[in-house]
């Protein structure tokens, strides 16, 4: 299978786009054709991994990295992903789709475990530059995820930028407890500013010239197609018990995670509706009902790790599905407010004592108020992008206890935490690298 750029023709390998990151022209990769499957293709797939390799075969076809697919697989998804029951604020029946038993609670372990696994495959033979520097700039989840998918991998160095005060305590501490080849640098500016020295080091031909860097951020297709198949796992196993196709609530900033579904029902799995659920950051809503794309400044919610004004991802989503106007018809967006978040955690919590992050409660919420009457008679599962435990400052005090934080977690905080402090430029980063 070919990936061709959202911008022009130009097309490449999974392999050079895994690589590559971002298209030469600046535009992203999207497969170049979607394989359809039908129920007998996952005759003897029953688990995660099996329903994986079967799912991601046809886009791994033809190049090198193909036979490495089971191992791939296997190191991957190497955690759980229930679809768990749950009560619903109202009382009545839910589910939700877990993607947070990973390293680090978040469901972004999944893409940066893919990108590793493949990556490693990748880096071909010793290079005088020495290892392969990953750069990352980070908000919070995305740093973690990706340190914990290459530390103690040989032949890879991964450089995390954090804005200095702008990430939670917790965040920090799993930005910062790495060591061995994983270095953290708190930089005195925003994310933006993080953004921008990591951009710069890529177009810097004297730091190309000494060191092998890459990049592992979320436009990467790496981090897209591993995310589909959860999608295709959960549906095909709730439509073998009942015989129904699934619907899902995605909590929505990027739109990687909720691309990933509706790449998933595109491929013909049996997914019925898919509802985005943004914060108050509203572009992507805004845009179905408007068919204008206008870009914003993000604004800050308790749903932080979806405060995004200019989603990524709905370049890819325009590129294969078409404009507003096509995706009106098969898809649905709604944001929810800090008020409605901070409600839903509350009365989910008090329903059935289900304790939920707050961007899934940007799901919950806009499944009661928007996608249950939307389809009455559909299946919903709400998706839970993080766990709760991460976000403590916001759950704890809404529903007035401790949050019980999973094991992988509590390993993480209880590393010790080491991190420098880097000036907002390129200079200093350079002189860090070094
Ligand atoms: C990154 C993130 C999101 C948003 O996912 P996108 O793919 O950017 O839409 C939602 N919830 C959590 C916990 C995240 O870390």
């Amino acid at each position: 299978m070919k990936f061709v750029s959202t911008r022009s023709a130009l097309s490449a390998s999974l392999e050079d786009a895994l690589l590559q990151g971002i298209a030469p022209d600046g535009g992203l990769y999207v497969p170049e054709h979607l394989p359809k499957f039908t129920l007998d293709d996952f005759t003897d797939c029953a688990s995660l991994t099996e329903v994986a390799e079967r799912y991601l075969q046809p886009f791994f076809a033809g190049v090198g990295l193909e036979e490495s697919l089971p191992a791939i697989v296997a190191e991957t998804f190497s955690f759980e992903i229930p679809l768990v029951e749950m009560s619903l604020p109202d009382g009545s029946r839910g589910q939700v789709l877990e993607l947070f038993h990973g390293p680090t609670a978040a469901f972004k372990d999944v893409g940066a475990g893919f990108l590793a696994a493949c990556m490693a495959r990748l880096i071909g033979e010793e290079d005088p530059r020495g290892p392969v520097r990953i750069l990352v700039a980070t908000s919070g989840d995305t740093g973690g995820a990706v340190a914990a998918a290459f530390h103690r991998q040989a032949g890879f160095e991964v450089c995390v930028l954090f804005p200095t005060g702008r990430v939670s305590a917790r965040q920090q501490h799993q930005l910062t407890c790495w060591g061995d080849n994983v270095s953290a640098f708190s930089v005195d500016g925003s994310f933006d500013d993080c953004q921008r020295m990591v951009k710069a080091a890529f177009v810097d031909t004297a730091l190309q010239a000494q060191h092998r860097l890459s990049s592992a951020n979320s436009i990467n297709i790496g981090r897209l197609l591993p995310q589909s198949v959860y999608y295709a796992h959960a549906a095909l196993s709730h439509f073998r018990e009942t015989g129904r196709e699934l619907s899902f609530v995605v909590p929505t900033g990027n739109l990687g995670n909720g691309l990933a579904a509706i790449l998933a029902r595109a491929c013909k799995m049996p997914i019925g509706n898919i509802v985005l659920a943004t914060n108050a950051n509203t572009t992507i809503p805004d845009y179905f009902k408007s068919g204008e794309l206008d870009d914003r400044d993000s604004v800050a919610t308790l749903a932080s790790a979806m405060d995004v004004g200019k989603p990524s991802n709905l370049e890819r989503l325009i590129n294969l599905f078409g404009p507003a106007e096509d995706l009106r018809q098969t898809l649905t967006a709604r944001s929810c407010s800090d008020h409605e978040i901070k409600d839903t955690i509350r009365r989910t919590y008090e329903a059935g004592g289900y304790v939920c992050c707050p961007h899934t409660a940007t799901a919950i919420a806009v499944l009661m108020n928007t996608a249950k009457q939307l389809d009455q008679a559909a299946d919903w599962a709400s998706v839970a992008t993080a766990h709760p435990a991460k976000f403590e400052s916001v759950v704890e005090p809404v529903i007035e206890r401790e949050v019980v934080m999973p094991a992988s977690l509590e390993a993480l905080l209880a590393r010790p935490a080491a991190c420098e402090t880097l000036a907002p430029t390129l200079a200093a980063l350079r002189a860090a690298i070094r």
